[in-house]
């Protein structure tokens, strides 16, 4: 069998050319890092979870009308999405202070913020992931101020959704980090797509009574229990795998 062509590997995954023109293979890594990489482990059922936790809002994000870059889901750790031009740039929606925002700002973490607010990161490792505004992303030509109106709507929307999605299995979504693409349709027309993933990597959620984190932090912040926090976040939004955690491991072979 022909060996399937490995596009990019990245911290927590890694992209295949998919089986038809215009589509990629993401495939979910154990693998985890932090600090722009300085820190890095295995959380032990990881890419399971986070590949059907993205899956579970991608598509729910879908049915309230936001466009994504998703598909369908493959196997357990691999999904089938839309090939799209990466916008290169973080934005990250806050509705809570934590993390670099109360480090920069000198906030206690846990405040809440007086209205959502959203940051836009460009996207480059060796400048670990700078701070930008909008006038940077248009002189410098990363987004058009169309691309940036139409990701800071879809942000909003997305925050708005997510924020009653996970208070409905009580967890604050304190924040979270999306990603864009551009997504040409049949008739060359672009359309911005959300892309990457939503998973407890890339949100900050606590438990709604005992502000116990569920996400990533865990592992950045060595607070151990990572597994079960995000099986958590599975089990309360009734997506664990069918045979439970003992069904985690999914297949390595990922060629
Ligand atoms: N985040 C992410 N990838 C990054 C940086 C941040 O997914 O490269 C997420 C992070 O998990 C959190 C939010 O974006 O939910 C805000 O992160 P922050 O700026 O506080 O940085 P961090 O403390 O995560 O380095």
């Amino acid at each position: 069998m022909a060996r399937r062509r490995r596009i990019y590997e990245g911290k927590a995954k890694v992209l295949y050319e998919g089986p038809e023109p215009g589509t990629i293979v993401q495939y979910f890594k154990d693998d985890a890092s932090a600090f722009n990489a300085q820190k890095t482990g295995v959380i032990s059922g990881k890419g399971v979870l986070n590949n059907r936790i993205s899956e579970y809002v991608m598509l729910r994000l879908n049915e309230i009308g936001i466009p994504t870059h998703f598909v369908r889901r493959l196997n357990m750790r691999e999904q089938l999405v839309h090939e799209v031009e990466i916008i290169p740039l973080e934005v990250v929606v806050r509705n809570v202070a934590a993390g670099t925002m109360s480090q920069r700002l000198g906030i206690e973490e846990g405040t809440p913020l007086p209205r959502s607010i959203v940051e836009f990161y460009y996207k480059n490792d060796d400048l670990s992931d700078p701070l930008v505004t909008e006038e940077h992303i248009t002189a410098f030509g990363w987004a058009t101020p169309q691309d940036l109106d139409d990701m800071m709507a879809l942000a909003l929307r997305v925050n708005d959704f997510m924020v009653g999605l996970f208070l409905g299995v009580d967890i604050r979504l304190v924040d979270f980090k999306l990603e864009f693409g551009r997504w040409y349709d049949d008739n060359d027309y672009m359309r911005i797509l959300l892309a990457d993933e939503i998973t407890p990597d890339s949100c900050r959620l606590w438990d709604i009574k005992t502000n116990e984190k569920l996400d990533k932090d865990r592992f950045r912040r060595d607070m151990g229990n990572v597994e079960e926090a995000y099986q958590e976040v599975a089990r309360r939004l009734g997506i664990l795998p069918d045979a439970g955690p003992q069904d985690l491991k999914g297949t390595k072979s990922i060629n």
